[in-house]
């Protein structure tokens, strides 16, 4: 069976960069169609209903939503800017670090974060000022590195780029080694580790430095929720004429014809076709779809990384308990153990072991006033943390009910700290709970190795990313892996691959 209509693009997932690069070619008048293997939309930024309960698969808070940012140019580009908007989570303190119980609040400004840890850690005053002043040249530089470089550009790096070029191959570890911070310091400093899944061992300088700043910069809640931003997104693409997002629709061969692309054919038999194909599937696994031997051995190399980690991932829905009581509201909270976040990392994901979490916990209900994810009286509390891969996967094939029983231990564990630590009682006050891992990430998002964040962010992965073009040159790569991940990213990698395609700015 064949699908004969030409349309000019075919967008293969419909996770946040593959919707951003086909809402704008929609918009600039293509004929686009998207197909998505999963029931809903928007990749982990999908939301699933679960009884009166509704949770946002992945994503808590995003930044790049101001005016000229990333998300906000976007939102203005499709004509969203009014319909889509964003509350900000509390300026004072939008993100909440808790090493063995001391609670240290991140505010915007990273001069008053500054000030503020001065006052807690007066003796480390001179390591603090060379920290944030380094932060902030790094930040400065990195957004000015044009997207197509020219040769005065090259020519200048060494000047204009100094700080960046200086600790382009150095992890976070080896700026604290520099600066000679406490193990303390060191970890509040890392306190949002999760949003990059990497310890300070092993995470870019540059990638800290960006995600810092880029939430420095704000970080926000759509108002009526994640369902809402990408359900508006999708909206501007199926409401334009012969464009469709049509889901349930999973791609399991792309064919190519003389070193073309020929067609995308679904589960159901149905061959696909458009002069220009657009993956938003993970880059490793685009080219199993394609055939291997549909690329030179240098592009299998270039795709072959490692992957960012996975990750373990409560969803609770709370009734007849306020979370506000209990230290919860418009922030996250990121809860450690202990102050060395490196060995927290590799006892959880090398040795597959959940005692002693570090944990992320955020509350959308407390963000947002608008009715839509629980019912009257209802809250929703999400957890997530790190966690290995192959364990989860081989149970889960192995032994079904052995896998439940491990996610079963693993979330009682992890509620036990919760009420030992945050909110005596919860239990009493659950109505719902669903848990999720690495392979629930592989199983709903086909996230290969149930990876967070696509290829792991490491000093490595940072300087060279995967590139938007392939070897097949009606193929085109975008998404966390090719590109950027977290929201901000990818929806900017959707805007850079536009611009590539078009050679128009939005
Ligand atoms: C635990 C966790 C927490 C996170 N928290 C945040 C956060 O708070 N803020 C933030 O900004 N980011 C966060 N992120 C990261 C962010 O969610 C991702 O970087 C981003 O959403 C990835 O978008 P993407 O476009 O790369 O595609 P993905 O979201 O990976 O989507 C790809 C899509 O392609 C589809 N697909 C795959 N294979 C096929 C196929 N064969 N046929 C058809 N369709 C296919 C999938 O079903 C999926 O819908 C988090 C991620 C995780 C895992």
């Amino acid at each position: 069976m064949s699908n004969m209509a030409e349309f000019d693009s075919l967008i293969l997932g419909s996770g946040m960069a593959g919707l951003s690069v086909a809402a704008l070619l929609a918009r600039d008048g293509e004929r686009v169609k998207v197909l998505e293997a999963h029931e809903y939309p928007g990749g982990y930024a999908h939301t699933f209903p679960m009884g009166k309960w509704s949770f946002c698969a992945q994503v808590h808070y995003v930044f790049g939503c101001g005016e000229g940012e990333t998300i906000g140019l976007l939102l203005e580009a499709l004509g969203l800017e009014k319909t889509v908007q964003f509350v900000r989570l509390d300026p004072e303190g939008f993100d909440q670090v808790v090493i063995a119980g001391e609670r240290y609040r991140i505010p915007n400004g990273l001069e008053k974060c500054r000030v503020r840890l001065t006052h807690r850690f007066p003796r480390e005053a001179k390591g603090l000022r060379d920290y944030f002043s380094l932060l902030a040249k790094v930040a400065g530089e990195l957004a000015s590195v044009p997207d197509k470089r020219q040769l005065s550009d090259w020519l200048t790096a060494p000047i204009r780029f100094s700080h960046v070029l200086r600790h382009r191959n150095h992890t976070l570890q080896d700026v604290y080694g520099q600066l000679g911070l406490s193990p303390r310091l060191q970890a509040v400093l890392a306190g949002q580790a999760g949003d990059y899944l990497l310890p300070p061992g092993r995470v870019a300088f540059l990638l800290h430095a960006a995600l810092v700043s880029g939430y420095d910069s704000g970080a926000y809640y759509p108002r009526k929720h994640f369902k809402y931003f990408v359900d508006q997104i999708v909206g501007t693409i199926t409401a334009r004429p012969g464009c469709e997002v049509l889901l349930n629709q999973r791609v399991e061969r792309i064919e190519v014809r003389e070193g073309r692309v020929a067609g995308v054919r679904t589960a159901d038999g149905v061959l696909h076709t458009a002069k220009r194909y657009i993956s938003n599937i993970d880059p490793g696994r685009t080219v199993e779809l394609t055939g291997r031997e549909n690329f030179p051995a240098r592009y299998l190399n270039h795709v072959k990384r490692e992957y960012s980690c996975g990750s373990f991932t409560m969803y609770l829905g709370t009734k007849d308990i306020d979370l506000r009581g209990y230290g919860f509201g418009s922030f996250n909270t990121w809860h450690y153990p202990h102050e060395d976040i490196n060995a927290i990392y590799e006892r959880q994901v090398v040795r597959n072991d959940l005692s002693d979490p570090w944990l992320f916990m955020s509350t959308p209900t407390l963000h947002t006033d608008e009715p839509g994810l629980a019912p009257p009286g209802g809250q929703v509390l999400c957890i997530a943390t790190s966690c290995a891969y192959e364990p989860f996967r081989d149970l889960r094939a192995s032994d079904v009910s052995a896998y439940r029983r491990l996610k079963h231990a693993n979330k009682e564990r992890i509620l036990d700290i919760l009420e030992a630590n945050y909110i005596p009682g919860l239990r009493k006050h659950l109505a719902i709970q669903v848990v999720g891992t690495s392979a629930t990430n592989e199983r709903y998002c086909l996230a290969p190795q149930g990876n967070a964040y696509g290829i792991a962010l490491t000093p490595e992965n940072t300087t060279s990313r995967i590139s938007m073009s392939t070897p097949l040159d009606n193929l085109w790569l975008c998404n966390a892996s090719a590109g950027w991940p977290s929201v901000a990213g990818t929806v900017g990698s959707g805007i850079k691959l536009h611009q590539l395609l078009t050679g128009k700015a939005i």
